[in-house]
């Protein structure tokens, strides 16, 4: 039940009223009265009181005071004035301060005050769930970042958001009764022209509207940001227009995510440079231009030389800043039009525009070598790369990008052939050396598996008295097809594919079962000498692989040697020390193979824990009659002595050759003036027959000439 306050000094309307209200059809009212405004407001103070009838002229208040003091109390509770006709102009007087409205004396009994009352009640608690609903909704669209303003239907702003104050530069208070084109000035990104207002739209068409794309707006005091927005019609309750609103939000973030996706896409992450797909782009408007323009074009492909030893013995993270210093001194060798682009791992692709003369390209490409071969100082270490760089050009060597680049890189390999360190333009034949490279990568990955892999044992003698010291072990390849295939046409194929290693590890382990399996046949086979290539010999697993297989052939470590070349040692002398060093600790010997082909630092040669040097075959064979070429041979031998060395001569095949060492006191030699290399079988033959030519036929102290 409705709960009545009346609140007057006269008897008689208080009792006409509650009559009145008591017996309202629809049901009674239940009611309250005072005579004093004080007494009044402690009622509504307890709350409860749905409506109130008020006469001002109370004993302790009077006139329009008495309504303001009571509407600043309860706001929420409408208030009915009850009045003669003559105080007719103070009822008006307190409606329009927020009383409902006025009742006039004489006319209580009448059946219209409770339906009235009833109205008001009704209409005050709708007021109040919209005005809640209001206010929701204005904290909401202050909280969104999305920027909100409304208009009349003369497209004059009556709304704004926070976001929009923001963005647009106006508040709120400005901004009501302007324009929507003055608060919300829009320009086309592009073209820079204003741009209609799609509240314009909306107003005119009275369908929502998307904003197009690219849309700048300009902030008050003239800053700009990328909008994205759309715009609706308001209706009322009835579906009239009543005006519209527009929604937009900031979409520079966006745009700059979207263009930083966009360079991920087409850049490469560790050094910026352009990828793979860019330069693929990038190729393709180059061709088209030098078409235009009668221009030429060249793809180098560049591959570093080396650069796994590098990563895999001092890390990667030293390997990517060395990838990073060598894309900046790329980039330094090239103009800006040209373009610098990595492929991935250490390859990368500069596409140069030249004008005529294809010396220019060479010219670039010495620039290039020159400017990588200078060391790079990357975390106090100095590190030292050389490149090695195939040219194609368009359009002679390839008419698209797929065919420059698979050229380039087809030169490339020749330039690593031919020593690395250099360039090579393409040239048609490359391209048989290439797919014979790939062929020969594809049937060694099934090699093993299939024990196409054998090992050939080549004896190591001692000079002066022709006993078998050991052996070298020597792969082949005997393919199905091909036949009997040289280490030399394979090995570093099998380097550059990584496969060496498992090659390698098999090598190592066949070798060492081999030997304990002659000295458990009661063979003396002496030591056994593997070649390890230098893609191994810094492979971060190597030396424990070679406990490894020690520990599981049982093999004594003193047996084993391994043979390492003279510039994978040099190159980074310390690491190698390092390396050699825990081999040594396992008891393992170690030998410097093709001794006098690289460039020896005397200094490190001393302090590597080494056991043996092994002059390269090809100063052993410019020993001829006269003796001069000797010089080398005899100056490593004496070098080697001195270091407290053995000295071991490779490739020995003629007599002289083998006079002359002699004569130098080598110790120990090999060649095919003893054996070739043999199969297991023949080497296990050879070592019950022992060596017979030719010390049974020559007394070299009578021959040796030096
Ligand atoms: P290397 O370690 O210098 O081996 C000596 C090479 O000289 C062998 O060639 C051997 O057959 C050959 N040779 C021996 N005596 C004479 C001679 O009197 N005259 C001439 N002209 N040559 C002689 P091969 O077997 O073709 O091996 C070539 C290279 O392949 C080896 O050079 C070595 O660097 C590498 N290699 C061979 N087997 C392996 C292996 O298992 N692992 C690794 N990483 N490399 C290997
Ligand atoms: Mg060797
Ligand atoms: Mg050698």
């Amino acid at each position: 039940m409705n709960l009545v306050l009346i609140i007057t000094s006269n008897e008689i309307d208080a009792r006409n009223l509650k009559s009145a209200l008591a017996e309202a059809k629809d049901g009674p009212f239940a009611t309250e009265c005072v005579t004093l405004l004080n007494k009044a407001l402690a009622l509504i103070e307890m709350g409860g009181i749905d409506v109130i009838l008020l006469d001002v002229d109370l004993a302790d208040s009077q006139g329009i005071r008495t309504f303001d003091t009571l509407y600043a109390l309860s706001p929420q509770i409408p208030i009915m004035i009850l009045c003669a006709e003559i105080s007719e102009p103070l009822a008006i007087e307190a409606v329009e301060r927020g009383a409902q409205g006025y009742l006039l004396k004489g006319h209580f009994a009448s059946n219209l005050v409770p339906q009235y009352l009833r109205n008001i009640i009704q209409r005050k608690a709708v007021e109040e769930s919209m005005s809640l609903v209001k206010a929701r909704a204005e904290v909401t669209l202050n909280s969104i970042s999305d920027a909100v303003i409304g208009t009349d239907m003369l497209g004059h702003v009556d709304y704004l958001n926070v976001a929009a104050e923001r963005m647009t530069g106006w508040t709120k208070i400005d901004a009501i009764g302007h324009s929507i084109h003055e608060v919300m000035q829009i320009v086309d990104g592009e073209t820079r022209e204003s741009k209609e207002n799609p509240i314009d739209s909306v107003l005119k068409f009275n369908k929502p509207i998307a904003l197009s794309p690219g849309t700048i707006l300009i902030h008050r005091l003239g800053g700009e940001m990328a909008i994205e927005d759309s715009a609706s019609p308001i209706q009322d309750a009835s579906g009239k227009n009543t005006g519209a609103v527009i929604v937009f939000h900031d979409t520079s973030v966006q745009n700059i995510m979207a263009a930083k996706m966009e360079h991920l896409a087409q850049h490469d992450f560790l050094t910026s440079l352009p990828n793979r797909r860019l330069l693929n782009d990038r190729i393709g408007q180059a061709i088209s231009y030098a078409k235009r323009h009668e221009t030429n074009l060249a793809a180098l492909f560049l591959d570093l030389d080396n650069f796994k030893h590098i990563n895999d013995s001092l890390g990667h993270e030293i390997g990517d800043k060395l990838l990073q210093s060598v894309a900046e001194r790329l980039t330094s060798c090239v103009r800006g039009s040209d373009t610098v682009s990595r492929q991935g791992g250490d390859e990368f692709v500069v596409l140069v525009m030249f004008e005529q003369d294809i010396k220019d390209v060479a010219l670039t490409c010495e620039k290039i070598l020159t400017a990588l071969t200078s060391p790079h100082f990357i975390d106090d270490q100095e590190l030292h790369i050389t490149t090695s760089l195939g040219i194609s050009i368009y359009p002679d060597d390839g008419m698209d990008a797929e065919s420059l680049i698979k050229n380039a890189d087809t030169a490339m390999y020749h330039a690593k052939a031919k020593g690395r360190n250099n360039f090579q333009f393409f040239k048609y034949e490359m391209n048989v050396r290439a797919v014979e490279r790939h062929m020969i990568e594809t049937n060694l990955r099934r090699a093993l598996g299939n024990n196409e892999l054998i090992l050939h044992y080549q004896p190591k003698v001692n000079l002066n008295t022709g006993v078998i010291t050991g052996s070298e072990v020597l792969i082949r390849w005997m393919h199905p097809d091909w036949g009997m295939m040289s280490p030399l046409r394979f090995i570093n194929i099998a380097e550059d594919s990584g496969l060496i290693i498992v090659i390698g590890n098999w090598v190592l382990n066949q070798a060492c079962i081999q030997l304990k399996k002659w000295q458990e046949a009661g063979l003396d086979p002496g030591t056994v000498a593997v070649n390890i290539s230098a893609v191994e010999f810094r492979h971060k697993d190597f030396v424990k692989g070679l406990s490894t297989i020690l520990a599981d052939t049982c093999l004594d470590p003193s047996c084993l040697q391994l043979e390492i070349t003279e510039t994978v040692l040099m190159r980074d002398a310390k690491v190698s020390n390092e390396i050699l060093t825990q081999i040594k600790k396992m008891g393992v010997q170690l030998a410097v193979d093709d001794f006098g082909t690289g460039y020896s630092s005397l200094s490190y040669l001393n302090q590597f824990p080494i056991d043996v040097l092994k002059i390269d075959q090809s100063f052993v064979q410019e020993i001829v009659d006269n003796g001069y070429e000797g010089i080398i041979v005899s100056a490593v031998i004496a070098m080697g002595k001195s270091l407290n060395l053995k000295v071991v001569a490779e490739g020995i095949e003629e007599e002289v050759q083998l006079a002359f060492l002699l004569a130098q006191h080598c110790e120990e030699g090999q060649g095919y003036i003893f054996s070739r290399p043999l199969g297991a079988q023949q080497f296990a033959e050879l070592l019950g027959t022992g060596i017979s030519m030719p010390f049974n036929e020559l007394d070299y102290s009578a021959t040796v000439r030096v």
